[in-house]
């Protein structure tokens, strides 16, 4: 697999990359380097899709830590990613870059509702389509909504930003001799539990062919070097490919 071959890709960014060094909440100096990101690696001529979480501002399992219902702390946790999304949204149209958000749960004041037809006709007008709430229900997270969408919207590959530049075989935080894999297979991933999305995501991505590629997006201009095939990343992708 060659990133650079890619005409679409779906960017999944979890939350906590709109946090910057706060603990909590969203960050607009942060949420403007992200922003900035996906400019650049749109400008390469990229269609792009993206998914947010929302674990900066609310996690339906903490919730339920505490007592609360499940399924209602995670419908909190989803309307948390419209959140994000429209903080994205703004960030990106003040680059100039058009932006659509399709929200899973219909808020329709706010952002339109997920229609895939619509979505591919944005893309096709060069808009930046940010898919919110994830897959709309509860018991899920925005990485299988991810998964979800870059599926049905036909993504070369699924890219993951996160604090680390790759999946490595031990935790690379407290571990000065871990090794960062180059690529991995989709079944190593799920037999081993390598944390690198939920199962569920992972197993969609496997079953229709999707590439993960996991990359670190604290560096400035990481993802355009990942997409030109320089940066550094870990490729989850089907054996043999
Ligand atoms: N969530 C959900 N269904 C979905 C997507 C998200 O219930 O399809 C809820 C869930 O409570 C989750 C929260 O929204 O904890 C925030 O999403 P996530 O944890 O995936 O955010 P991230 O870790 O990527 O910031």
């Amino acid at each position: 697999m060659s990133a650079t071959k890619f005409k679409r890709i779906l960017l999944k960014l979890s939350g906590e990359a709109l946090m910057g060094d706060g603990q909590f909440g969203i960050d607009p100096d942060t949420v403007a380097r992200m922003a900035g990101e996906v400019k650049a690696a749109k400008d390469t001529g990229l269609e792009i899709c993206l998914v947010i979480g929302g674990g900066n501002i609310f996690r339906g399992m903490a919730g339920a830590a505490k007592g609360m219902d499940r399924a209602q702390a995670d419908y909190m946790g989803m309307l948390a990613t419209v959140m994000n999304a429209l903080a994205m949204q703004n960030a990106l149209e003040q680059l100039g870059v058009t932006t659509r958000v399709q929200s899973a749960i219909q808020m329709d004041t706010v952002c339109e509702p997920v229609i895939r037809r619509r979505a591919e006709r944005h893309l096709d007008k060069g808009r930046v389509v940010i898919f919110a709430a994830g897959v709309g229900s509860p018991y899920f997270t925005t990485d299988s909504g991810a998964a979800l969408r870059a599926a049905e919207m036909k993504c070369d590959a699924l890219l993951k930003g996160t604090s680390v530049d790759g999946v490595y075989d031990a935790d690379p935080k407290n571990n000065p001799d871990a090794v960062r894999y180059q690529t991995l297979s989709f079944d190593r991933v799920l037999a081993d539990n390598l944390r690198v999305m939920d199962a569920s995501a992972v197993a969609l991505c496997r079953d229709n062919d999707i590439p993960i590629v996991v990359f670190s997006i604290r560096e400035q201009g990481n993802l355009a070097s990942v997409l030109a095939g320089t940066g550094t990343s870990t490729i989850v992708e089907t054996e043999g490919n």
